[in-house]
């Protein structure tokens, strides 16, 4: 069986660029954790025979119907070569080229490179990336597959390579339906056609696989639906095996929620949080990580349908007895009993998470600075569970301890009296939010101000809007409604014991401020907010906070908003003071001091300022200020 038709040719093919780069980083750097390429094959296999399941539901034919679905694994300690056979789908010789010498992502660059990253940071990362038949090449100097399809006109073909640049393909009659690996092991890697070695591995890994492995004959996994299973009869470790498996992970599940609901609908869940986030270590987007199941067969697996797509961190298994079990994929997108299980889920979810948070705030603080990314997300793209996201989010703010997070109920219980709204404002970090002028007037008056410190968090808090009926505001905006300062006059933190500019200095300044700046600013005002600084930018439409400014331009949106700002100025200020003197003696020195004054304004609202004018204002401003006469 093994040799090819004597008839046909053997053909030569070169192996696509990406591939190649990613074989030499499988043969030539990959040296750790090389017993997961046993679970990547079968993992593979399991896939394929899981496909099969599906096909046979609704073609007419299929080849070899009575093969039974499992997967077998011989071992050769003498020839040195591991054999894997599954009854799977099988590979036409189309698919054999497609799938065994492309990557499904060529093409991408940042793909490449990432993947080269993480290869170089944990191999185990590798099946993450869909690349895991790969991975063969960590224990083999040769690979041949043998494949049959289970369409009735294939005829089975060989292919075969030492993963050196190219492979081979000819044809193999008289094969079974399915896909055999077989592995010539390196000399460094004969353990693996030892008996007990691959015995081990595949208990720790391919535990549940969901069809029969078989060693030598003799069943090694366990097959069992773990979700079905009564909650109390379940070992952490066997849990956390299964997250093993399930997530084709190799670290442990930061939280578990494992639920079953009756009526109205049977739903069996066992869910995970990971410890990493690997979207957020810049991977790119992560694939959904649950499987949806109907009685403990598989119907979706990386389900995009049964949870939310700001859930797809989360992994696991969704089974419901309720689904019909030859669903296709098309019908289950709209599928009212699929939206009413993502429905119950996600709420069951998102109370669990309110309980983790409750019980042990320490680790729901971890879980929310790895994952409150998508929780974020949640708030601005979901509708529905908008509210309850809304009471998982955690914030930095002014009564908070450095680097210690409180929630918007805290925020609301501690606010003050005659205060109705809740603030927030958004800044690089901690340190630049605190040195900047929005935060001065919450703390004269000690209100509690929130500072969000991702662009994201903004975009979240303009889709809420509001929690527990209270406004959610930008300290940058125009129209604060602060509850009135207690007392007015005497006030430490003001520069000295000086009064504000009269109110007809004022006026005239500040129509003057107001020509000087025409088409940068859309008003002029004097501040009420501020304490200790000379001028702040402002703004009065309610949705482009300079946050959203920044969201916009980063984005490279062009918005004709940019000159719709409004400029406050401090009248106790000794600059702004000096400043209504100098226009009187020297007019165009003293409109330079403004365009500065705006600048700093624009730096310190995080936007963006030319420099090249700003850098030459300055020096010809310090050059003044150097002169001794
Ligand atoms: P992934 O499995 O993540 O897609 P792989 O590199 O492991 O990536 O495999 C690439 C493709 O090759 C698979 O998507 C599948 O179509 C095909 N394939 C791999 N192994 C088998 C198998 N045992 N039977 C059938 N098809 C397979």
């Amino acid at each position: 069986m093994t040799n090819s038709d004597t008839g046909s040719k053997t053909e030569s093919r070169e192996f696509q660029a990406e591939v190649k780069k990613l074989l030499d980083i499988v043969i030539h750097s990959l040296y750790t954790e090389r017993d997961i390429f046993l679970r990547e094959l079968i993992s593979n296999g399991a896939d394929a025979l899981e496909k099969y399941r599906h096909q046979s539901l609704t073609e007419e034919e299929v080849f070899d119907k009575e093969a039974p679905l499992e997967i077998n694994i011989i071992v050769n300690d003498k020839n040195h070569t591991l054999t894997i056979t599954d009854s799977g789908i099988g590979m036409t010789k189309e698919e054999l080229e497609a799938d065994l010498g492309t990557i499904a992502h060529s093409g991408s660059n940042s793909f490449m490179r990432n993947l080269t990253e993480a290869a170089k940071k944990d191999v185990s990362l590798i099946g993450q990336f869909g690349v895991g038949f790969y991975s063969a090449f960590m224990t083999a100097k040769k690979v041949t597959v043998q494949s049959r399809s289970f369409r009735m006109d294939d005829e089975g073909h060989e292919w075969s390579s030492d993963g050196e640049g190219s492979y081979t393909i000819s044809a193999c009659p008289g094969l079974h339906r399915g896909t055999r690996l077989i592995l010539e092991l390196k000399d460094d890697a004969h353990d693996y056609a030892d008996e007990a070695t691959i015995k081990r591995i595949i208990k720790e890994y391919s535990n549940f696989v969901p069809f029969p492995i078989k060693v030598e004959g003799e069943k090694v996994n366990t097959v069992q639906a773990v979700w079905t299973r009564n909650k109390n009869e379940i070992k952490e470790e066997e849990y956390n095996e299964f997250y093993k498996f399930i997530g084709n992970a190799i670290d442990e599940p930061s939280f578990r929620l494992h639920f079953s609901a009756d009526a109205p609908l049977s739903i069996n869940a066992l869910l995970f949080v990971p410890q990493e986030n690997f979207e957020r270590m810049g991977f790119g987007r992560v694939q959904p990580g649950v499987n949806l199941y109907c009685q403990k067969v598989l119907i979706e697996q990386h389900s995009e349908t049964i949870l939310p797509e700001w859930l797809r961190f989360v992994k696991g298994v969704i089974d419901s007895e309720d689904l019909p079990l030859n669903i296709s994929r098309q019908a289950l997108q709209d599928n009212a009993l699929v939206a009413k299980i993502r429905k119950v889920v996600t709420k069951r979810f998102l109370r669990f998470l309110e309980e983790q948070a409750k019980a042990d705030p320490e680790t729901y603080n971890d879980f929310w600075w790895n994952f409150g990314m998508y929780l974020k997300e949640g708030v601005t793209t979901d509708f529905h569970h908008r509210d309850n996201i809304a009471k998982l989010m955690r914030f930095e703010s002014s009564k908070s301890e450095k680097g210690k997070l409180i929630s918007l109920s805290k925020y609301v219980e501690r606010m003050q009296e005659g205060q109705e709204e809740i603030y927030y404002i958004n800044g690089p970090s901690r340190e630049a939010i605190e040195a900047g002028p929005y935060v001065e007037t919450f703390k004269k008056r000690d209100i509690e101000i929130i500072y969000t410190t991702e662009p994201i968090d903004d975009f979240a808090f303009n889709h809420l809007g509001h929690f527990d009926d209270k406004k959610l505001v930008s300290a940058d905006r125009a129209d604060l409604h602060l509850p009135d300062a207690k007392e007015e006059k005497v006030d430490e933190a003001a520069p000295s014991e000086e009064q504000p500019l009269a109110a007809k200095e004022t006026e005239t300044l500040i129509e003057w401020i107001k020509d000087v700046l025409t088409g940068k600013v859309k008003d002029v005002g004097e501040s009420k907010r501020l304490v200790s600084s000379p001028a702040i930018i402002v703004n009065p439409d309610q949705f482009m906070t300079s946050s959203m400014e920044r969201i916009m331009r980063a984005t490279g949106q062009e918005t004709q908003d940019f000159g719709n700002k409004n400029l406050e100025i401090n009248t106790r200020h000794s600059l702004i003071k000096n400043l209504s003197s100098l226009k009187e003696k020297d007019e165009p020195f003293a409109r330079s001091i403004v365009e500065q004054i705006y600048d700093n304004a624009l730096i310190q609202a995080g936007l963006m300022v030319e420099p090249r004018t700003m850098v030459d204002r300055t020096y010809m401003i310090l050059e003044r200020a150097t002169r001794i006469d």
